[in-house]
């Protein structure tokens, strides 16, 4: 099933069953979507789509493509490198990423498989992992590289956590339709021109490691997104570099979750 969340005419925020043939409407969803839910027979005109979850916590990886590791000259990391980024950053499919006012001449993206947790998770094993998993959606990591390794020394939170700096969309797709999540294709497209196109087989940790170790130091809350990583292609480490300007579109394509597009302007 594929879940939206969206703002109805009358401004209700609801969750509703995206259905390909009319997407400007949706069976309105009843329940708790991290528990019990039933699909009603109530059809809601969607005014706006919103980002589909408003996560808790979101939690990220870095260098979690071996492509990427190679890219950046890091090298492989022997755990998971996890950062947060602020809840306060995400936006929907569609809406700007806006380029801050407070200055950045290096905003990049970063496209990348978010999986949402269903149920709250600590000291998970890796097998039991999947039990956890709600689904699945795209992402897009924008990271202002110049705050977040120069102006910030490395501290990587906040050059990714300006506003609208996480575009998660544009649906979650439950578990139950992704046979393997950890074979999918992803891609990302600026301004028409492929960037990134790799797949998430090349992830060092895979979805059940990320989840054990990640939820061996904190409580995976429902809702928490984690991003996996991203793979090669990203603009800084590009000869010439590429950075996000005024009036781009960038869409983050993910075989059998999504496409997510957003436009780029200046705050
Ligand atoms: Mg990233």
């Amino acid at each position: 099933m594929k879940i939206i969340r969206f703002l109805s005419q009358s401004g209700e925020k609801l969750y509703g069953v995206f259905n390909p043939d009319m997407p400007d409407e949706a069976k309105v969803i009843d329940g708790d979507i991290f528990g019990d839910i039933e699909i009603s027979e109530r059809v809601e005109r969607i005014e706006k789509l919103l980002p589909p979850i408003s996560p808790p916590n979101i939690i990220a990886l870095g260098l979690n493509y071996g492509r990427h590791a190679d890219e950046t000259g890091v090298g492989y990391p022997e755990m998971p490198v996890m950062f947060l980024k602020a809840t306060s950053s995400v936006i929907g499919h569609d809406a700007p990423i806006l380029l801050p006012a407070a200055g950045s001449d290096e905003v990049d993206y970063e496209a990348e498989l978010a999986v949402i947790i269903g149920k709250e998770a600590k000291h998970v094993l890796p097998g039991a992992a999947e039990k956890y998993v709600l689904g699945y959606t795209c992402a897009n990591d924008i990271s202002a590289r110049d705050w977040q390794l120069h102006k910030q020394k490395n501290q990587w939170a906040r050059g990714k956590s300006f506003d609208t700096f996480c575009p998660i969309g544009p649906y979650l797709v439950t578990k139950e339709e992704v046979a393997n999540a950890n074979r999918l294709r992803v891609r990302s497209v600026l301004n028409g021109e492929v960037m990134q196109d790799s797949n998430t087989s090349d992830m060092l940790f895979d979805i059940a490691a990320i989840i054990s170790n990640l939820s061996c130091s904190m409580t995976l809350l429902p809702g928490t997104v984690i991003l996996t990583g991203t793979p090669e292609g990203v603009g800084f480490t590009r000869i010439p570099p590429v950075f996000l300007k005024d009036g781009d579109i960038i869409t983050v394509s993910i075989e059998n979750i999504g496409e997510l597009t957003n436009p780029v302007k200046r705050e």
